[in-house]
């Protein structure tokens, strides 16, 4: 079969460097010349911390993230069992190998993946328990990121260029030409093509960050439940085969102790922590023992 899926994953990951490149380009050639040039200290140095934060978070968790595989033909059993675990191992047929609970098969990585949520094309890679976390962090900066390099670089780019507003945000899909026309006058600051180009640039930014907002949103539902992409699927087919009987997620610890569970955390002080400073996640199991809660 002609590998498309393969040729729409490495296109996701290219866009996505393109993306985050263009942003940096806009940035480090036109406004923090523009901020210091025009003695705007407090703008250059807010967007000199608050850009690069969020560009390093972003970049960082991206890469680990892309770079982290969770194969259960990696795993290191450790003899080890904890209380209230649950340790069943059952035999894939796809793939001969005996897999933990909550292991499941990736079509794509044709093998069985720990704590399996999805294949992602934007990582060419499946989130699973190794790189989940960098993965959430990822889609939260991304976020973040896309929404402030589209508020922020869409007006002072302008105000740089042109010293007032002449572009609206959906002028690039309604009125292609007419942002071509706007351009031409201005030829000695900026050439019609780069303008256009970086203009239509914030529009996919907007795009962007809708796409990996509605993605984050989701990813927050789940692990508020305590359940991954995967389960959450097979719990919706077996409800519409047998609506009569009720399911329950035994991996459902309740909303706070999932979150710590997800994390792999003990406090609050340590989620903040986390949050604004990149940390690699070293998992604290090896992968085949997970909590359940005795009370389902
Ligand atoms: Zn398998
Ligand atoms: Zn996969």
């Amino acid at each position: 079969m002609f590998p498309i899926r393969q040729i729409v994953e490495k296109l996701c990951i290219i866009l996505t460097i393109i993306l985050v490149y263009e942003n940096a380009y806009v940035f480090y050639s036109y406004l923090f010349p523009y901020w210091w040039h025009e003695q705007r200290y407090i703008q250059f140095y807010f967007h000199l911390i608050i850009g690069h934060w969020l560009l390093i978070n972003t970049v960082f968790h991206y890469c680990i993230a892309v770079n982290t595989t969770g194969f259960v033909s990696n795993l290191k059993l450790s003899n080890e069992i904890e209380p209230e675990t649950d340790r069943r191992f059952t035999l894939c047929k796809k793939c001969s190998l005996y897999r933990p609970p909550r292991s499941h098969h990736c079509r794509v990585c044709k093998t069985c993946v720990v704590r399996y949520d999805h294949h992602c094309p934007w990582l060419n890679n499946c989130v699973s328990y190794n790189n989940h976390y960098h993965f959430f962090l990822f889609c939260i900066y991304m976020t973040l990121i896309s929404a402030y390099a589209l508020y922020f670089g869409h007006y002072h780019l302008q105000m740089k260029l042109f010293n007032q507003i002449l572009l609206r945000l959906y002028d690039p899909i309604w009125k292609p030409f007419f942002l071509v026309e706007t351009l031409i006058p201005y030829e000695n600051i900026i050439h019609p093509v780069a303008g256009f180009l970086i203009f239509y640039l914030f529009l996919f930014n907007l795009v962007t960050m809708l796409l990996v907002l509605s993605l984050t949103v989701w990813q927050i539902t789940l692990i508020s439940k305590g359940q991954t992409c995967v389960e959450e699927k097979i719990m919706k087919e077996n409800k519409k085969q047998n609506p009569t009987v009720s399911y329950t997620n035994t991996y459902d610890l309740g909303f706070t102790k999932n979150w710590f569970q997800f994390f792999e955390i003990e406090n609050g002080a340590e989620l903040l922590r986390i949050l604004f400073i990149p940390k690699i996640f070293k998992p604290k199991h090896d992968g085949t023992s997970w909590v359940k809660n005795k009370h389902i």
